[in-house]
This record gives structure tokens, C-alpha cells and sequence, in this order.
């Protein structure tokens, strides 16, 4: 894939950017190596110090930072604005809060004194997808920079502005250059960098074909991976919800970026006895939305990233349907617009043995299930490779209790959106990927977590 600014919500091509070659790529790996030898001495006030510059630059150039993001991906510009806030609340987070997630772990033995050091590990490589082109690479960069860490960022291939600009906003709080830099590469340049010895761990969100390939080569290298992968998480509604709540977040969670989030609710599973109702509603609400330009302040859904990723929709949904599924509401592109856009979809009566009834729909498609109980809920929920964040509604404490201990994800939220927050840990299990990010989870992965013992 080429290394270029595609307007989604035209099709038009703005700028291209040619790949590093292996001689600059060298140069940008021996930065950041000369680099790590001094950067890790450095202290926590003083990363704390430029972390909280980060913010502060986020903060005073929010909506230019927010127009290269919508520019870049189509995401609608309210979106975006709020992307960036949050990329300043996760600095000012891991800023206050690192010395003391990494602070020395006293533990009590026979010895004079036991303890847990965190120490910083090297050069990480990140490699960061589109979808929130911001918010990814932040939460990998706050923690690791105060971790000690330094930092190479292979962001995905139609973002290369908003990579450029992270970097810049980082040299411009102060860290170093070389603590945190932007490798314009392909997917195909990231194997040799990650059997480079002086590279010591990686972290990739994205797709499972990418985590999988990654994660092999860090293998071959006894390297330390964290892999936030796929989703097509539930949204279960039983009797007892607040059908309104739940459908006005649920629409929100299934749209949310276009519907292009990995932990957007993708299955909504619905209790057989309130499902007339509450699909009438969520029809309904769908048929709401405002469809169009991205930078419009008022546009709900703008464009999906890629003429690919909107081709490949397409296919996916007629696929549904060839197998048996009933279409509610949308199925087609808005052929009404140029660029990539998808009308808000409703698929229904999905054959669950179907294998579209498995996959991760990464754009504004619902597939609507009905279940008879609890049990079937939780079972259909499960049913799937992935498990990244379920949310389920219902007022009953003992049904709310059974679905958090039964529900295989990463989180549960009852009667809440899922969403990522600094101060709780985020990633899945099973193919969505494992590790964690945020909280102080987060901060602990990419550290040597040193066994000391002083007699
Ligand atoms: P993708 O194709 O896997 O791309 C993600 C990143 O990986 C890009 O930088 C891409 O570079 C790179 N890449 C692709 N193939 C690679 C390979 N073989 N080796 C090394 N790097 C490789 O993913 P996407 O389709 O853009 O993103 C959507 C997926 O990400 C969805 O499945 C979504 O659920 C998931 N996601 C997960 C989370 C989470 O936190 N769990 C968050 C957001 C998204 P190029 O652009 O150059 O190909």
C-alpha cells in the first residue's frame, strides 16, 4: 500500500510519501539506541514534565491535529476533537501517575531487603492502525516514555500526517528526537526491523493476519509482543434493561468512528420478549443519523477509511445475505456520494452457522440476534473467536453477576458503552489479542519487572 493522504470522503489523493529506505532506517535506529543509553537516566519529573508539554500542545492545537485525522480517515471532526483531548488526559495521566505504578515493590522475605524494580527495556516498535490515528499511539507513548522507554512508530500506511504530527508534538514538549520517532515504512519493512537486536519488544494493534505475522517473528526473537487485535463484541439486552438507554448507546457504540472501532458493539443479541421493541427503536434511530462530510460539525457518520476497507464491507454484507440473512435497513454504499461511504445497516436472521455470523463487520453494519433466555445469551455472546469488550444490559443483580463471570472478554460493562480509559486496563483475549494497555497494567508491560534481594 502506498504511503499517501487519501481524502476518504473524495477518493482524491493529497499528498504521497515515499518509504524510508534501509540506509534511513539505520540512521533512525541508531538514534533512538544512542538515545536510550541516556534518555532512561533521565528522571520521572523531568518526563513528567515534557509529557505534560505533550498535553499542553495537544490542547492549544486541537483542531488542527482533529482536520488531519478527519482528512486522513473520514472520521467526523467532533470525533476527532474529542481523539485529541483524550490523547491529553492519557499524557496528564501516566505523567502524574508513573512514578508511582513503577515505584520499587517492597516484599517482605528474610532477606534485608526484597524488592520489584521497573526498569525500562529499549526501543519499542509500535505499530499503530487508522482508526483512532491519535488516541493508539498515544496510549503507547505516555506510558513507555515514562517507563524509561523510547519509542519507533510504523503507523498505518493512510495516516502518514498524523504520524508525522505525533512525532512532532513530541520533540516539540522537549523529549529528545530520538526518544520518539515516525518510520514512514510498509507493512513488508517491519519484519527486519523487528530482528533487529537493538529493537527489544513490540505492540501492534490492528488486524489478526498483521498481529499473527508480527507476533511470529518476535517469537523466532524471544521478544516481548502486545497484540490489540479484532473484535465483534456483544451488546446483550435483556428483559429488565432500559430499552431506550440501551438502544440510543447502543447506536452510539456500533457508529462510533464510522463503526470502524474494535470494541464497537458489532452483535447486538437481544431477549426474545422486548426484541419487536427494541429493533423498531434501533431502526428507528438509525434512520436518524446524519450520513455526510466529515468536517461538517454536525455529521454523525463520514466515510469509511478506505476504498478497501468499503469494498470489502460490501462483499461481507451481500455475503450475509447470500447465506440467509435479512436486510433491515441500508446494505449498499451511498452511491449518492463520491468517496468510501456505507449506509447504516441492519442485518437480521443471521444463520448462525453461517460464517458471516463470525466475522468482525468494521463499518456501520449491526447484526441483530434474538436469543429465548439468559443462557442462549451468554452462550451466543461466546461463540465466537474473538473477546475484546462486551457490553450487557439488564437490572437484574444476578443476571449482571452471571454475565460477568461468564462473558470471554477482555471487559464487561453493564448497562454502560464500552470504552477505553486511562485509569482502567484495556485489551482481549482469545483472537482479539493479549497484553494490556492503560492503567497501570499498561505501564507494566513494556519493564523489566527486576527481582532484587540486598542482604
Ligand atoms: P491492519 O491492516 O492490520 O493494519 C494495522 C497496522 O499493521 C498498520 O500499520 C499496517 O501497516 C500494519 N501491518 C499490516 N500487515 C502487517 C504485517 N504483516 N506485518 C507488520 N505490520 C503489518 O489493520 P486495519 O485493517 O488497518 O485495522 C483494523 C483492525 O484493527 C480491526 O480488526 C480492528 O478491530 C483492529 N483494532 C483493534 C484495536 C484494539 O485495541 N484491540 C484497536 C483498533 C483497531 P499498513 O497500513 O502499511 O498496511
Amino acid at each position: 500500500m502506498a504511503i499517501a493522504t487519501i481524502n476518504p470522503a473524495t477518493g482524491k489523493t493529497l499528498a504521497t510519501f515515499p518509504a524510508l529506505t534501509t540506509e534511513e532506517i539505520e540512521l533512525k535506529l541508531a538514534l533512538a539506541d544512542t538515545t536510550y543509553g541516556k534518555y532512561r537516566q533521565t528522571s520521572f519529573a523531568q518526563r513528567s514534565q515534557w509529557l505534560n508539554n505533550a498535553a499542553a500542545i495537544l490542547e492549544r492545537d486541537t483542531d488542527k491535529f482533529a482536520r488531519i485525522m478527519t482528512l486522513e480517515m473520514g472520521k467526523p471532526l467532533k470525533s476527532a476533537i474529542a481523539e485529541v483531548k483524550k490523547c491529553a488526559l492519557v499524557c496528564r495521566f501516566y505523567a502524574e501517575k508513573a512514578p508511582e505504578f513503577l515505584a520499587n515493590k517492597e516484599i517482605t522475605t528474610e532477606a534485608t531487603s526484597s524488592y520489584v524494580a521497573y526498569h525500562p527495556l529499549g526501543i519499542v516498535l509500535a505499530v499503530m492502525p487508522w482508526n483512532f490515528p491519535f488516541w493508539q499511539v498515544f496510549r503507547f507513548a505516555a506510558p513507555a516514555l515514562m517507563a524509561g522507554n523510547v519509542g519507533l512508530l510504523k503507523h498505518a500506511s493512510n495516516v502518514p500526517q498524523s504520524a508525522l504530527a505525533i512525532a512532532d508534538i513530541i520533540h516539540e514538549a522537549g523529549f529528545p528526537e530520538g526518544a520518539f520517532q515516525t518510520l514512514l515504512i510498509g507493512a513488508g519493512q517491519v519484519g527486519a526491523i523487528m530482528k533487529d537486536d537493538r529493537v527489544k519488544a513490540a505492540t501492534l494493534t490492528g488486524s489478526e493476519p498483521a498481529g499473527a505475522s508480527l507476533a511470529a517473528i518476535a517469537g523466532s526473537q524471544i521478544k516481548k509482543t502486545v497484540l490489540e487485535l479484532g473484535g465483534s463484541d456483544p451488546f446483550i439486552v435483556l428483559e429488565s434493561a432500559d430499552i431506550d438507554r440501551a438502544v440510543a448507546t447502543g447506536v452510539q457504540a456500533r457508529m462510533l468512528n464510522n463503526g470502524q472501532s474494535c470494541i464497537a458493539a458489532k452483535r447486538f443479541i437481544v431477549a426474545e420478549s422486548i426484541s419487536d421493541r427494541f429493533t423498531e427503536k434501533l431502526i428507528a434511530k438509525f434512520k436518524e443519523l446524519r450520513v455526510g462530510d466529515p468536517m461538517e460539525p454536525d455529521t454523525d457518520i463520514g466515510p469509511l477509511a478506505t476504498a478497501q476497507i468499503l469494498s470489502e464491507l460490501s462483499d461481507q454484507v451481500e455475503n450475509a445475505v447470500r447465506q440467509g440473512a435479512q436486510l433491515l435497513i441500508g446494505g449498499q454504499p451511498d452511491s449518492a456520494r463520491p468517496g468510501n461511504y456505507y449506509l447504516p445497516t441492519i442485518l437480521t436472521d443471521i444463520d448462525l452457522t453461517a460464517t458471516t455470523s463470525k466475522e468482525e463487520f468494521f463499518g456501520p453494519v449491526a447484526l441483530l440476534f434474538t436469543v429465548k433466555d439468559l443462557d442462549e445469551a451468554i452462550a451466543l455472546a461466546n461463540d465466537i473467536p474473538f473477546g475484546l469488550g462486551a457490553s450487557a444490559w439488564t437490572n437484574n443483580p444476578d443476571e449482571q453477576q452471571r454475565l460477568i463471570d461468564e462473558i470471554e472478554a477482555g471487559a464487561v460493562f453493564i448497562n454502560s458503552l464500552v470504552k477505553s480509559d486511562p485509569r482502567l486496563p484495556f485489551g482481549g483475549i482469545k483472537r482479539s489479542g493479549y497484553g494490556r494497555e492503560l492503567g497501570v497494567e499498561g505501564i507494566r508491560e513494556f519493564v523489566n519487572q527486576k527481582t532484587v534481594w540486598v542482604n
